[in-house]
């Protein structure tokens, strides 16, 4: 989960103070050597940093810049994303995997052309009243286009602010989401906030790893809690540790809910047949996919419907459509599509 907070005007009394502004130094005279010439580095366009911060949730840089590049020359503007039928919407975001992002962020586009004229609101409270911004996105964009000193937390800033100011989180993190959170309210510079959080970001990303931290050259070494431990406790992690995140997840419902978007799209761009019948949509996605298979499938379906990524009608309504399932029990034909 990611979080945020406007930054304070003084330090907690508990906080060492010498320590957040030597760690502010050094990470961000580090940055100023090491940081990315990244493309959503060079802009302040909120639209431009809402699509760069969504594609960035749970992807690597080196796979997003194309796709940021290709989206904005596809949808430039905000009005032309809102305006964009949302098939071509996910079409666009084919590759990118986590489809409801791409739903997500055209409701976001509609939000602020409907509720603010289309002004794109600049607090994180408006931010987060949003659909589909949460915390972390909200501080993002409040920072990155608007230069506010927010703070906010990704995976990468929660681990390197846990283990500059309270130690190694592996095997476990030895504090909570909140306390690091009021580590990170302290540490935004007021007058640098765009600097620092970008720091802080590419630091997890490129010296500071979850699995590789790179502590013999780190320039924090000598502030940092976790430096006498993290090394060992990461060797001592089981082998297996190191596989969980990455394991396939083949069997899992997310997979075949990409599956199915996947198959989709393919037939949206096609142009002939836009949907297909749900028990071919079946045998598509799944090698020996059977009727017994249908109840499953259909609740996939609904799913995807529920979060704008699919539309499934009857092809011959046979009972009051507001009816989950017929009385008898068996599934009604249905025919899927993108909206
Ligand atoms: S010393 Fe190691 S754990 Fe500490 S901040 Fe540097 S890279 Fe991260």
């Amino acid at each position: 989960m990611a979080s945020s907070s406007p930054a304070p005007e003084s330090l907690p009394a508990d906080i060492d103070a010498t320590k957040v502004a030597s760690v502010q130094r050094r990470l961000l005279d580090w940055f100023d050597a090491n940081g990315r010439d990244l493309p959503w580095r060079r802009t302040r366009d909120p639209y431009c940093i809402l699509i760069s911060e969504v594609m960035l949730q749970q992807t690597q840089v080196d796979r997003v810049t194309p796709y940021y590049h290709a989206f904005l020359e596809r949808f430039p503007t905000l009005v032309a994303l809102a305006e964009a039928p949302t098939a071509e919407v996910i079409t666009a975001w084919a590759g990118l995997g986590y489809n409801r992002r791409a739903v997500n962020l055209q409701r976001t586009a509609r939000a602020i052309l409907d509720q603010h004229d289309g002004r794109f609101p600049e607090t994180i409270e408006e931010l987060r009243r949003l659909p589909g911004i949460g915390p972390y996105t909200a501080g993002a964009i409040a920072c990155f286009a608007f230069e506010q000193p927010s703070a906010f937390l990704d995976t990468n800033m929660r681990r390197v602010l846990h283990r500059l100011y309270f130690g190694s989180d592996v095997p476990v993190p030895v504090v909570n989401e909140a306390a690091v959170l009021r580590i990170a309210i302290a540490s935004v510079p007021p007058d640098n906030g765009w600097s620092w959080n970008q720091a802080l970001i590419e630091f997890g990303a490129l010296q500071c790893t979850a699995r590789r931290p790179a502590c013999v050259v780190c320039p924090l070494q000598s502030s940092c809690a976790a430096y006498p431990t993290v090394q060992s406790a990461l060797a001592a992690l089981p082998r297996g540790t190191r596989l969980v995140s990455d394991a396939p997840f083949t069997s899992s419902n997310r997979y075949y809910r990409g599956r199915v978007v996947d198959v989709l799209r393919e037939l949206a761009s096609t142009g002939a047949e836009r949907s297909i019948e749900i028990r071919k949509l079946g045998a598509t996605i799944r090698d020996g996919f059977s009727d017994d298979d249908v109840p499953w499938l259909y609740g996939l379906v609904t799913d995807l419907a529920r979060d704008g990524l699919a539309v499934a009608a009857e092809e011959s309504p046979a009972y009051d459509a507001g009816t989950d399932r017929p009385e008898d029990g068996t599934m009604p034909t249905l025919r899927v599509r993108l909206p």
